[in-house]
C-alpha cells in the first residue's frame, strides 16, 4: 500500500473523520455510513477501516480472511439495525469493468424496495 494512496483516499479521510459522513455502525475493524447519493430507500457502504483498493486487491491472508469474515458477519446486523427484514442486497463494484469509483473497498448494503435483475 502507498502512502499517497491512503491520503487521497476519501474513504479513508472519512474513517478518519476528516471527511464528514452520517454513520451507521463503526467498530474497530470497520465502518459503515449512509451513501450521499443513494439509489434504494435505504443505501449504505460498509467499508475496512484499513485501505483495500479493491476486491481484488484482497489476499488470502490471515488479516485480510479475518477482516472480510468479520465485515461479512456483520451485514446481517447492519441490515436488522437498518430494519431491512423483506431483504436486501449487497454488492460490490471491482475495477473498471465493474464500474468502481472509489478505489477503496466497499460493500453496498441496499434495501426497502423490491430490486431488479439483472443488474445493468
Ligand atoms: P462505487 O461506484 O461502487 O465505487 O461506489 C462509490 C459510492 O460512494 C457511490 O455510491 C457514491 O455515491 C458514494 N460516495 C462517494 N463519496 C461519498 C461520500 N463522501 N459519502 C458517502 N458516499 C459517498
Amino acid at each position: 500500500m502507498h502512502f499517497m494512496e491512503t491520503q487521497n483516499c476519501i474513504f479513508c479521510k472519512i474513517v478518519s473523520g476528516e471527511i464528514p459522513s452520517d454513520k451507521v455502525y463503526e467498530d474497530a475493524e470497520i465502518l459503515c455510513f449512509r451513501d450521499l447519493e443513494p439509489q434504494a430507500p435505504t443505501h449504505v457502504l460498509i467499508v475496512p477501516k484499513i485501505h483495500i483498493a479493491s476486491l481484488d486487491e484482497v489476499e488470502e491472508s490471515k488479516e485480510h480472511k479475518e477482516l472480510l469474515g468479520h465485515l461479512m458477519a456483520k451485514v446481517s446486523v447492519i441490515a436488522a439495525q437498518l430494519g431491512l427484514s423483506n431483504g436486501y442486497r449487497l454488492v460490490n463494484n471491482c475495477g473498471e469493468d465493474g464500474m468502481q469509483s472509489v478505489k477503496h473497498l466497499h460493500f453496498h448494503l441496499l434495501g426497502g424496495r423490491a430490486m431488479g435483475w439483472p443488474p445493468g
